[in-house]
């Protein structure tokens, strides 16, 4: 098996993300207000609103701008969490609940603001984010959501099967909703364009450059590189899935979970006529879920769960995704696939992103759950806001608890995947 884990990421957005900008890698001594350890769409947003907050910023990268799941995702820009705003309420109280719901929704606004800001080239489209019932059980879901959003304000509405045949070109689905907040891009072309925008501004951004460890001294954070030092005065740590061990136990707060997709040539117009034809992109809210979109070139990416529990890019691990590409959409049967890629999705027990005040001065923000390409560049700025004013109430920090049993995470998760395969067989 072709193992990823270190080296290149096969993805499709590679075709049409334009040119990679240089950067040194960190070589000697540093010093800057803010260090930020990882150089996806976290750690280059909140390297943007710290520097537009007047702070000076370095930013340091293990491999290079977008490496991480940032550079790899299904570019989806979807607004809110996981958890419906009902829950949220429940969760946190009526003007908390209230408050993360209204600042989670504005997730797209902030990506798609800063992509107008600074002129980022990655073919982002405002049409809408679909999510497809993949049951009758699931529709009620989907209908219920809608109806909570719907009496907050905004704008999103239920489909029925027609309609969402007429948006995706598939009749795999009984109905579904469009939340018009929501959107796509090429999010490697995104993530390049969020570093150029920093570069820009004066943030030193460092790749190759992987933190060994962070420590504490005279009031000082220093982040070591095997080549260099950053000394800061406050240091942020946006490492998501692919946390190591850079701060005790921080990998231990989430669950890394393959997902990858696989991209055909580009469909002929015939079939581009017809598939998502306005543009937007989907997923479905299977337990396992799917999900699909088209580049600009118009080919089809269709993602996932893979047959591995690793970063692959070898096809005979992607049977699964061209198989239930060809269920969703027959009419792409015959279409070569011509890219296999796949990363590593964050996931929390409570499936919501936390902030944890790791020690006076140093924040982590993580765990996405596969939701990151709106919430972490929320998360970057909240990041931001945090360290010019440690007080948020919105966002309100965590407790910092690992995961109990983390180091039994594979086989656990590897039955809850299999017992959900049999769920969405028996009662999808
Ligand atoms: C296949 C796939 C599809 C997805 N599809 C979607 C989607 O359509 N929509 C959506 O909203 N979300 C999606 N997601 C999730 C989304 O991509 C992530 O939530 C988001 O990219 C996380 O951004 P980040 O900046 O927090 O982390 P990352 O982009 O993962 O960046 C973390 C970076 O930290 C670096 N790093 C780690 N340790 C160190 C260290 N010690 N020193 C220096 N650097 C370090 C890594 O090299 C990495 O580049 C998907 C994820 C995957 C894997």
């Amino acid at each position: 098996m072709l193992m990823v884990e270190n080296n290149e990421c096969d993805s499709v957005w590679k075709l049409t993300a334009g040119a990679e900008d240089s950067y040194p890698e960190l070589e000697g001594d540093t010093r800057s207000d803010v260090v930020i350890v990882g150089g996806g769409f976290c750690g280059l947003s909140a390297a943007i609103h710290l520097v537009e907050a007047g702070c000076s910023v370095a930013v340091l990268e293990a491999n290079v701008v977008g490496w991480g799941a940032s550079g790899r995702n299904g570019g989806q820009v979807i607004p809110g969490l996981k958890l419906d705003p009902d829950d949220l309420v429940s969760l946190y109280g009526p003007q908390q609940g209230e408050a993360l719901v209204d600042l989670t929704g504005k997730g797209p606004d902030l990506v798609f603001s800063l992509i107008d800001r600074y002129a980022i080239k990655c073919d982002a489209r405002r049409t809408g984010w679909i999510q497809l019932a993949a049951g009758p059980n699931r529709l009620k879901a989907i209908i219920s959501r809608v109806r909570q959003l719907q009496e907050r304000g905004a704008d999103i509405n239920s489909l029925d099967q027609k309609q969402v045949q007429q948006y995706t070109g598939s009749t795999g689905y009984i109905g579904g909703l469009i939340d018009a907040r929501g959107g796509n891009v090429n999010p490697l072309a995104y993530v390049r364009g969020l570093a150029k925008a920093a570069k820009a501004n004066n943030v030193e951004i460092y790749i190759q450059s992987r933190v060994a460890s962070l420590q504490q001294e005279s009031g000082l954070w220093i982040a070591h590189t095997q080549s260099g030092r950053v000394m800061a005065d406050k240091a942020l740590l946006c490492t998501n899935a692919y946390t190591d061990e850079v701060w005790p136990k921080l990998k231990r707060t989430v669950i890394p979970f393959v997902s990858g997709a696989v991209a055909t040539a580009p469909l002929p117009n015939d079939l581009r006529a017809n598939i998502l034809k306005e543009g937007q992109a989907a997923a479905d809210n299977s337990r396992l879920l799917s999900w699909f979109g088209l580049d600009r070139d118009g080919r089809l990416i269709f993602g996932g769960r893979t047959g591995s529990w690793s970063e692959t890019n070898n096809p005979s691990d992607y049977e699964n995704r061209v198989e239930r590409m060809h269920q969703v959409f027959p009419q792409v049967k015959g279409i070569p696939v011509e890219r296999y890629w796949s990363g590593k999705v964050a996931l929390t027990t409570d499936s919501l992103p936390h902030i944890y005040e790791l020690r006076k001065n140093l924040y982590a923000g993580l765990g996405f759950n596969g939701r990151g390409v709106a919430m972490a560049t929320l998360m970057g700025k909240l990041l931001a806001q945090r360290c010019i004013d440690a007080n948020q109430p919105v966002f309100p920090s965590s407790d910092f608890k690992p995961i109990p049993m983390h180091a039994l995470r594979k086989p656990l998760v590897q039955a809850v995947v299999h017992w959900k395969k049999v769920l969405d067989r028996v009662h999808p």
